[in-house]
């Protein structure tokens, strides 16, 4: 069985490829640049009991997926890949009059144009099994649009559409398609917020942890949540509902 985590070499990619590795995945991490960090997230998954590997390649690059996945499916003949988490994500935070269209683009490429280049490649395969799990890491910011956000608000809200719109393609076929819409969790993504202020608005007081989001993914991904498709399920410890 085996799983593809888009953007698992660190933060919340890593605690889902744990996550999964668990579950009994063999876990393929994706990742950009960041050797290193994917290294210790493979290094994690093996000591939560299953294996996995590296791929890495640039979500944004069309070429660059296909040539990556085809690479594997070749590689791995009679196999195909059950559960894709699209995942991998960045942030360029600007007010909009100030924002550069590179900022712009950057992020709709890398937080929305992935999910096609990453999930049409791999749909026909679960299509053919009949089986799948598609679970996109949308953000509190595609559901409620926040300030200086516009460009990741756009990309994270257009993942929800697109979320269920393919839900309602591929249904029939037993695959689900989710998505989960965190708010404002402990990674490197952060770094740099006020996070002292900004937990006097969350009624959890606190940010969340990033396996708090890979339990919520587990589910999805679980033979128990057969029946939910379609849906972005929020994880922000109360702040927006
Ligand atoms: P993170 O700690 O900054 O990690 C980002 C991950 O994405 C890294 O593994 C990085 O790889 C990978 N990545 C970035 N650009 C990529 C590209 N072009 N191709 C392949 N991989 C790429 O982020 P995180 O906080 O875990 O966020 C994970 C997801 O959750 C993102 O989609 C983010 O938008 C979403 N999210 C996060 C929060 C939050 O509060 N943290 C809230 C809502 C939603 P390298 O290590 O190689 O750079």
């Amino acid at each position: 069985m085996y799983a593809l985590v888009t953007g698992g070499s660190r933060g919340i990619g890593r605690a889902i490829s744990v996550k999964l590795a668990q579950m009994g995945y063999n876990v393929i991490i994706n990742y950009q640049s960041n050797l290193q960090e994917a290294e210790k997230t493979l290094a994690l998954v093996r000591e939560a009991g299953s294996d996995g590997e590296l791929l890495p390649f640039d979500v944004s690059n069309r070429e660059a997926c296909i040539e990556a996945i085809t690479a594997w499916q070749e590689s791995h003949k009679g196999e195909y890949i059950e559960v894709l988490v699209n995942n991998a994500g960045i942030r360029r935070d600007n007010l909009l009059v100030f924002m550069e269209e590179d900022d712009f683009e950057k992020v709709l490429r890398t937080n929305l144009f992935s999910f096609y280049n990453v999930t049409r490649p791999l749909v026909q395969p679960m299509v053919r099994h009949k089986f799948g799990r598609i679970v996109n890491m949308a953000s509190l910011s595609g559901l409620k649009g926040l300030p200086g956000q516009c460009n990741y608000s756009a990309a994270k809200g257009g993942l929800i559409a697109a979320t269920k719109a393919l839900a309602q393609e591929i249904g029939r076929k037993n695959i689900t398609v989710n998505a989960v819409a965190p708010g404002f969790v402990k990674t490197d993504m952060v770094e740099g917020l006020d996070e002292a202020a900004l937990k006097e608005q969350i009624p959890m007081h606190r940010f969340g942890e990033a396996e708090e989001v890979a339990a919520l993914v587990g589910f999805l991904v679980s033979k128990e949540a057969s029946y939910i498709t379609g849906e972005c399920i929020s994880i922000n410890g109360g702040l927006y509902t």
